[in-house]
């Protein structure tokens, strides 16, 4: 077999759709710590077929232009300051898989893709795979946040890689709905609660997901006078755009994490069950 062929092969199309989810993942403590949410991604994998490779559009990695990382062994980024050393020596060392990357950039049409060999896994990544995949033996790689882009953007950039969720590819959303750290609590980071306004939108937000209303998600400072107050910056809330562009019509969905944290923080994660 040739390597077109091979390649050919590797990429054919399944008769079943993968799931696709958007994950709060909230606090870098989570990556380490064995609380609600960390027990609750380990029974999503539990749940969800064998990914062929996980492809992960983090908050954490905003680019001028979109870029996909293409190395063969991407290094584990430990991108938050402030934290115990023991955050600071995880590894997670799951291979890359430029082929899947060559595959992700050749799926885009609308945009050029970098092919990226600086970055890694960054913590809006890893925090929730080490949990997910503890043996890291299944290819992750991340998709960049063009943050020069407004949400409908990156709505239909979503569109073109929905197909990839036909070929075996995990796709994972990861940032948190409402997400203000300007306002967390942090005398009570540990405790289950919202401002008033935090679980207002933690409503709105889920019942435009349930109703399918994504012109309003993307169109979101419409939702309530408190859309700024959940969205301060776009950064965390646009992996949440990307996964309602990877959606199927008449997907079978369901919430989970559904949790407000130190006041102005969401974990609030959506699952596509995907299709067979
Ligand atoms: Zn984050």
């Amino acid at each position: 077999m040739g390597p077109l062929h091979a390649l050919n092969a590797l990429f054919e199309e399944e008769d079943t759709w993968m799931p696709a989810y958007f994950v709060g993942h909230g606090s870098p403590m989570n990556g380490i710590e064995d609380n609600e949410f960390s027990r609750s991604w380990t029974a999503l994998a539990a749940s969800t077929p064998k990914p062929k490779a996980i492809l992960c559009i983090s908050a954490h990695w905003l680019t001028r232009g979109t870029a996909v990382t293409a190395m063969q062994t991407p290094q584990t980024i430990h991108d938050f300051g402030g934290f115990p050393q023991e955050l600071f020596n995880v590894q997670y060392p799951a291979p890359g898989d430029p082929t899947i990357a060559r595959w992700t950039a050749d799926a885009i049409q609308s945009t050029t893709v970098d092919m990226d060999q600086d970055w890694g896994l960054d913590h809006g990544t890893w925090t929730i795979l080490r949990h997910m995949y503890p043996n890291a033996d299944i290819p992750v790689l991340q998709l960049s946040i063009d943050y020069t882009q407004p949400p409908a953007y990156h709505y239909q950039l979503a569109r073109e890689i929905q197909t990839l969720r036909k070929k075996g590819v995990l796709i994972i959303g990861s940032g948190n709905m409402v997400h203000n750290l300007g306002m967390v609590d942090f005398a009570r980071l540990n405790e289950n609660y919202g401002f008033d306004w935090a679980l207002e939108m933690n409503d709105l937000f889920k019942k435009a997901i349930l109703e399918k209303r994504h012109e309003d998600l993307v169109a979101y400072q419409k939702l309530s006078k408190y859309a700024t107050l959940a969205i301060p910056s776009l950064d965390h809330y646009l992996p949440l755009i990307y996964t309602l562009g990877l959606q199927l019509p008449d997907e079978k969905m369901h919430f989970f994490n559904d949790r407000a944290v130190a006041g102005s923080l969401t974990m609030t994660s959506v699952a596509w069950e995907g299709k067979s």
